[in-house]
């Protein structure tokens, strides 16, 4: 049979494989020639997996995930040629849930960034326009689902890396609550926000793949088991559910008026749906929420980056001395912006700067965690734009790290606060496709699946990429 990998739903994959239609082997080699037609162009894989090991729905995994075997360099000429020797809980989980690997996928360089052109390794090309980017950092997972070179991908989020790729690129993306999902064996950008967490074409294979690798693990003691099993969402309407709609995150300047429409349309149809709507208020999480990441994930990159010292991993140049060599290592294998991270954060975190800086942002963190706790006394669920803007060209905002920064504005606050988040395409602008963010208190993923899963039906988007539809 022929295997249409553009449309094809993890769940849809499934039923072929219990109906043995298709064999694992046979899902497998239709993405790989898919990547080998398509991947020319959008460059979404950096590494691909060998001979396929499990006969289940074939995944793609981003570059900062460990695997045993396979090179893993988080976009970094400084990991270049780095193997791990072991597994990271959550390719363990996927692998013993018999989801062979596909290949590893192109990243921001330590997921720092918002488009993937801080990859070492070249850009990732978005599938619904090539001149533009699919957001990042894990634009490689969400290029990959979007251009139907994967049927489902695991990114990372620090603060907006699942959630605003997944809305440039026209996929969902979640971001699971703080401590949900291992990050044992993830190469660490700020260890307080990273998580791993799903991307898909649909928001119940996003919750079939949450529910393969979410829960403790003894090797992450930040990890908790969940409170209540992952449900596959069913419900088509959304009587019971209050929605919530943050003015500050709504109304933010610079948001496209395309982006405010197609969000406005999808607030109207969860009234439709039965849903509660009403206005609240964050006005300090928008105010302050940037400035706030901004001291806290350089201060944490700086510490976790020390490591990459030219002795223990990949990429090495010599020196005359131990000092020289490391200097010469981190010079030649670091690019710009982990440089000026590791420059930010040492500075926040240095003899008599770090309670002004480094304590003041986590005291405003604390802020951002009441404000929305608050929220949620009224509120099952917050919606807003994922980004501000469609999917934008490449090279717009590399030479402006400010304007790569605010990318992040929406996603960042309910980062800070440890909160799950899901991005849903909700329409498009300028032909190009606009994400709904939709943001819960902690452990609140089921809600998030039954809200996203309701709305995805009754908006009815349609998540391929018309030039590629046309091929
Ligand atoms: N774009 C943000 C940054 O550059 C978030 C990245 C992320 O979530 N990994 O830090």
């Amino acid at each position: 049979m022929t295997i249409d990998t553009l449309r094809l739903t993890a769940e849809e994959a499934m039923v072929l494989l219990e109906r043995r239609e298709a064999s694992g082997a046979e899902l497998h080699r239709a993405y790989r020639e898919a990547i080998a037609e398509r991947d020319g162009e959008l460059h979404a894989y950096l590494a691909l997996g060998g001979e396929p090991e499990g006969d289940g729905v074939p995944i793609a995994l981003k570059d900062v995930i460990s695997t045993r075997g396979v090179e893993t360099t988080a976009g970094s000429k400084i990991l270049e040629g780095y193997v791990p020797v072991f597994d990271a809980t959550v390719a363990t989980r996927v692998k013993e849930a018999g989801l062979p690997l596909l290949g590893k996928t192109n990243m921001d360089e330590f997921a720092m960034g918002s488009s993937t052109e801080n990859s070492a390794f070249g850009p990732t090309r978005n599938p619904w326009d090539p001149e533009r980017v699919p957001g990042g950092s894990s634009g490689g997972s969400a290029a990959a689902v979007a251009a139907g070179l994967a049927p489902w991908a695991l990114g990372s989020d620090t603060g907006g890396s699942i959630k605003q790729p997944a809305a440039l690129c026209g996929v969902v993306g979640l971001r699971p609550t703080y401590g949900t999902v291992s990050r044992y064996g993830i190469i660490a950008f700020a260890s307080s926000l990273d998580q791993i967490g799903p991307f898909a074409r649909t928001v119940r294979d996003c919750a079939l793949l949450y529910r393969i690798i979410a829960g403790r693990d003894p090797c992450d003691s930040t990890t908790v088991e969940l409170p209540e099993p992952v449900r596959l969402p069913e419900a088509e309407d959304l009587r019971g559910v209050r929605v919530g709609v943050p003015r500050e995150l709504n109304e933010a300047e610079g948001i496209e008026p395309g982006v405010t429409d197609q969000v406005q349309g999808a607030i109207e149809r969860c009234r439709q749906l039965g849903a509660e709507v009403g206005e609240c208020e964050l006005p300090r999480s928008v105010e302050y929420g940037l400035a706030c990441y901004y001291l806290i994930a350089p201060a944490e990159a700086s510490s976790n980056l020390a490591r990459y010292d030219g002795v223990r991993y990949g990429f090495r140049t010599e020196g005359r001395t131990l000092g020289e060599l490391q200097r010469r290592t981190r010079d030649a294998g670091f690019g710009d912006e982990p440089k000026r991270r590791i420059m930010l954060g040492t500075y926040a975190l240095s003899a008599g700067y770090y309670d002004a800086f480094y304590g003041q942002a986590q005291r405003v963190r604390t802020v951002i965690a009441r404000e929305h706790a608050a929220a949620f006394e009224r509120f099952d669920v917050l919606v807003s734009p994922t980004s501000p803007t469609v999917a934008f060209r490449l090279g717009e905002r590399t030479e402006n790290p400010l304007a790569m920064y605010l990318s992040d504005l929406l996603t960042i606050p309910s980062c800070m606060a440890g909160l799950p988040g899901l991005s849903i395409p909700c329409g498009l602008s300028e032909g190009l496709p606009v994400g709904l963010q939709l943001v819960g208190p902690q452990f609140s993923e089921n809600a998030l699946f039954r809200v996203g899963h309701a709305l995805e039906r009754a908006l009815g988007f349609d998540p391929v990429p018309p030039r590629l539809a046309a091929l």
